[in-house]
C-alpha cells in the first residue's frame, strides 16, 4: 500500500527534525493502537461475523500474496501502487473490520521483514494502514453498518453512503499521514507534497478503493466472476503502475536511482519557498560532489566498473547522510545534497561526509578508493534561487578540487564573484581572441652532457580578472568540449613560431607540447601540426607530441592511428606522467611510442627512497630494452640527478635545472651553435 517513505530507512536522525518525525511515527503507532482497540470492542460487544467465508478466504489470500509479492516492484520508488488496498477494504465490507485489522498488520510486517525494511518503517507502515483502516471501521460504525454491507440484495443509499464516506477516510487518512512525514523529512511544504508528488500515487489508490465495493458485489453475486473483475483490476493497477513508473523515471537517475538535476532543482526550489528566504530556509545547504579520479576508474576498469563504483558511491552517500538529506545525481560522477539543516552542522557533516566517501568502496568484492571533492553553499548567504545555490557550491567544490582539499564552503572573494568551471570556459574564445594565454617553457636537459636539448610549453592564462590560471584548473575542463582544439592550436603554433625564433638563432634545440586524447581523435589533428611544421619551417623531427597514459587509454584504437601517423612524419611520440597510472605497460605493448616521461612522483624521493630508486632503475633498463629513450620529470636536486645519470636516464626535467620560463628566458637558458657553452642551468630565470 502506498506509504514507505524512504528517508526514514538509512542514516543517523541528528536534528530536532529526526525527534520530530519519530515522535510522529510514535504518535501515529498510539492513534492506530487506540482505534483498533475501539473498533475490536464496538464488534465484539455485537459479535463477530464474516459474511462470505469463501469469498473471504479468497480475497485473504489475495491481499497476502499481492501484499507480499509487490514490495520490490520500483525498488527506491517513494511509492508504489498496490491492489492490498482494494482487497484489504473488501474484507472489511465483507464483514469483520477487526480480523481485517489483524490480518493487514501481520501481512504488512511480513512483507517489511522480507523487503529487510528497517523496524522503525515497519512500523510506520503497519501502524498508519491501520489507523487508516480503523478510522475507515469506525465510519461504517457510526452509519449503523455493522458486519457485511450486502446480503445479495440492492444496495440502500445509507449503506452505499456509509461505504463512500468510508472509503474517503480511509484514502484522506493515509494521505495526509504520508505527505506530512514526507513534507517534514524533505523540508518541503505539506500542500507542496500532497499536489506534487503523492498526487498521481494516491489517485491510484483511491482507484484501488473504489474498486473494492464493485469486487465484493461481484464476487457475492457468484464467485465465478471473479477472474473478470480481477482482470479489470489487473489493468487498473497495471495503468496506475506504469502512470507511476513514469513520474519515478523522469525525476530519478536510473543507474543509482537518487533524484535527478531536474528534481532536485525542484526540491531545492520548494524548500526555499516552503520556508521562506528569512524563515527554516535560510538554514539549508547544498553540497556539490564529485569524484576524484572517476575518468581514470573508468577507462581503465571499464564502464561497468565505473557503474557499480557510482551506485556503492550513491549509496554510501545516502548511508552517510542524515535521513532528511535529499541526495541526486547530477550526471556523471557528480552528485549533489540539499540538507535542510543549520550551516555550522553543514560544514561538520560535509567534512564527515567526506571521510565517509575516502574508505574504499567494495566494488565486485575489491576495495576501490574514489575520494571526493565537495562545495558547500548555504542558503541564508550564498543565494536565493536553486541555481544560485548550485552554482555557489558548484564553485565551492571546483576550489576543493584544485586544493586538494576535500571540502570547501563557497565564499565570494571581495566584491569579485569567484567563476565557476564553466563560467570559466565561457572566457576561452575570449582569451584565445585577446591574447591572454602565453607559454612558459621548461628546459629538458641531456644528463650525461648537462646541456639543454629541448623543452616542453606549458601553457598559461593570465585572465584580467582572476590573474593567473594554471593549465590543470581548465585543461581538463576544456578537455570535456571543444575548446581543447583551438587552444592545442594556439600551443602548437605559438611553441613553433618561438621555435623558429629560436633556430634563427642558432639554437637547435627540439620542442615537447602536451595534446589531449579529443585533439588526437581529430582525424584533421596530425595534418594541421603538419601544415603548422611547414609553415614555421620546422622540420618534423624537433617536434615531440606528449600525451598521458590516462589519454592514451580513453580511446586506444583511435590513438594507435594517430600515433602512427605522427611517427610516420618523423614527430617523436612520449607518453607522459608514466607509472601514474593504472597501465603504464599495456601502454607500451600496444602502442608505438618514442619516449617515456616518468611521473614525478617516482622522481621525487629518488635520492632518499630505496623503492623508487629500483622502480626508475627497472623502467630506465625496460625502456632501453624496448628502444625507448627516457625523461625524468620533477628532477629537484643533484642528488636525484646523480642516482638518473647512474640508471642511465637519459634526459632531465625539473627545478634543478630551471623552472618553466618565458621564451625570453629560454633563450638564454638554450645552447647555440655559435655559444657552446650557455647551455648551463639559469637558476637565475624568472619562472612562468
Ligand atoms: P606535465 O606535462 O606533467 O607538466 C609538468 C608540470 O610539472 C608543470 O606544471 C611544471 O611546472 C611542473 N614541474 C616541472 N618541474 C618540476 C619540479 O621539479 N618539481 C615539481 N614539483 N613540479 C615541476 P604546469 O605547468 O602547472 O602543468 C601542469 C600540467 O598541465 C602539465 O603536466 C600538463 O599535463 C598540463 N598542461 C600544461 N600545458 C598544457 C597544454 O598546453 N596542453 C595540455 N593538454 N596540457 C597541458
Ligand atoms: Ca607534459
Ligand atoms: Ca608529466
Amino acid at each position: 500500500m502506498t506509504g514507505s517513505p524512504p528517508p526514514s530507512s538509512a542514516g543517523r536522525s541528528v536534528s530536532g527534525l529526526g525527534r520530530r518525525v519519530d515522535a510522529f511515527i510514535v504518535a501515529v503507532a498510539v492513534a492506530c493502537v487506540a482505534a483498533s482497540t475501539l473498533v475490536a470492542s464496538i464488534e465484539l460487544g455485537r459479535g463477530i461475523e464474516i459474511g462470505n467465508g469463501a469469498v473471504f478466504a479468497i480475497v485473504a489470500v489475495l491481499l497476502v500474496v499481492t501484499e507480499i509479492r509487490s514490495t520490490p516492484l520500483l525498488k527506491h520508488a517513494r511509492s508504489s501502487v498496490t491492489p492490498s488496498w482494494a482487497f484489504t477494504f473488501t474484507l472489511m465490507l465483507l464483514g469483520s473490520p477487526t480480523v481485517t485489522l489483524l490480518l493487514s498488520a501481520v501481512v504488512t510486517v511480513l512483507a517489511d521483514v522480507i523487503a529487510r525494511k528497517p523496524a522503525i518503517k515497519a512500523l510506520f507502515n503497519t501502524t498508519q494502514i491501520g489507523l487508516s483502516l480503523a478510522l475507515g471501521a469506525l465510519v461504517l460504525f457510526a452509519f449503523g453498518v455493522h458486519g457485511p454491507v450486502f446480503d445479495g440484495g440492492p444496495v440502500g443509499s445509507d449503506v452505499a453512503l456509509a461505504i463512500i464516506v468510508s472509503g474517503v477516510v480511509v484514502f484522506s487518512t493515509n494521505g495526509i499521514i504520508i505527505c506530512r512525514l514526507l513534507a517534514w523529512i524533505e523540508g518541503s511544504g505539506f500542500w507542496t507534497m500532497m499536489r506534487s508528488t503523492f498526487l498521481l500515487s494516491m489517485t491510484a489508490d483511491a482507484a484501488m478503493l473504489a474498486i473494492a465495493p464493485i469486487f465484493l458485489i461481484t464476487a457475492q453475486n457468484n464467485l465465478l466472476l471473479l477472474p473478470l473483475m480481477g482482470t479489470a483490476t489487473f489493468f487498473v493497477y497495471q495503468t496506475a503502475q506504469d502512470a507511476l513508473s513514469r513520474a519515478h523515471e523522469a525525476n530519478h537517475d536510473a543507474l543509482t536511482q537518487l533524484v535527478n538535476r531536474r528534481a532536485f532543482n525542484e526540491a531545492i526550489g520548494q524548500h526555499l519557498a516552503a520556508n521562506g528566504p528569512s524563515g527554516n530556509a535560510a538554514d539549508a545547504s547544498v553540497f556539490i560532489l564529485d569524484l576524484d579520479r572517476f575518468k581514470e576508474v573508468n577507462d581503465r576498469l571499464g564502464h561497468r566498473t565505473g557503474d557499480l563504483v557510482l551506485q556503492e558511491f550513491a549509496a554510501r552517500l545516502v548511508e552517510s547522510l542524515p535521513r532528511h538529506a535529499t541526495v541526486a545525481r547530477l550526471g556523471g560522477d557528480e552528485f549533489a545534497v540539499l540538507l535542510p539543516d543549520a550551516p555550522t552542522s553543514a560544514m561538520d557533516c560535509a567534512r564527515q561526509l567526506h571521510a565517509a566517501l575516502s574508505e574504499p568502496l567494495i566494488v565486485d568484492g575489491f576495495p576501490l578508493s574514489a575520494g571526493s571533492s565537495i562545495g558547500v553553499a548555504h542558503a541564508a548567504s550564498h543565494g536565493e534561487t536553486a541555481s544560485d545555490l548550485m552554482h555557489a557550491a558548484d564553485v565551492a567544490m571546483y576550489r576543493a578540487k584544485r586544493n586538494r582539499s576535500g571540502v570547501e564552503e563557497y565564499h565570494a572573494i571581495g566584491k569579485q564573484v569567484e567563476r565557476g568551471r564553466m563560467t570559466l570556459l565561457a572566457d576561452v574564445a575570449e582569451a584565445l581572441e585577446e591574447g591572454q594565454f602565453h607559454l612558459a617553457y621548461q628546459p629538458q636537459v641531456d644528463l650525461a652532457s648537462g646541456c639543454v636539448v629541448a623543452a616542453e610549453a606549458l601553457l598559461r592564462w593570465d585572465h584580467p580578472i582572476h590573474g593567473r590560471i594554471m593549465p590543470d584548473q581548465f585543461i581538463a575542463l576544456a578537455e570535456h568540449t571543444d575548446l581543447i582544439e583551438p587552444i592545442t592550436g594556439f600551443v602548437v603554433d605559438r611553441s613553433l613560431r618561438d621555435l623558429a625564433a629560436l633556430h634563427r638563432d642558432g639554437h637547435e634545440i627540439g620542442i615537447s607540447i602536451n595534446v589531449s586524447a579529443r585533439n588526437l581523435e581529430n582525424r584533421g589533428f596530425v595534418r594541421n601540426v603538419i601544415d603548422a611544421l611547414h609553415q614555421h619551417g620546422i622540420p618534423s623531427s624537433h617536434l615531440e607530441i606528449e600525451v598521458t597514459e590516462a589519454a592514451i587509454a580513453q580511446d586506444p584504437e583511435l590513438i594507435v592511428v594517430a600515433f602512427d601517423e605522427l611517427r610516420s612524419h618523423g614527430i617523436t611520440v612520449a607518453v607522459d606522467d608514466f607509472g601514474k597510472g593504472y597501465a603504464s605497460f599495456d601502454t607500451l605493448r600496444r602502442h608505438d611510442v618514442d619516449r617515456i616521461k616518468i611521473d614525478r612522483s617516482f622522481v621525487a624521493d629518488l635520492a632518499t627512497s630505496a623503492a623508487d630508486d629500483q622502480i626508475v632503475g627497472s623502467l630506465v633498463s625496460l625502456a632501453h630494452t624496448l628502444g625507448l629513450d627516457v625523461v625524468a620529470e620533477g628532477v629537484e636536486s643533484a642528488e636525484v640527478a646523480d642516482v638518473l645519470r647512474r640508471h642511465g636516464c637519459d634526459l632531465g626535467q625539473g627545478f634543478l635545472f630551471s623552472a618553466p620560463v618565458p621564451f625570453e628566458d629560454l633563450v638564454r637558458l638554450c645552447p647555440s651553435s655559435t655559444q657552446p657553452d650557455s647551455n648551463t642551468a639559469a637558476t637565475e630565470a624568472v619562472p612562468a
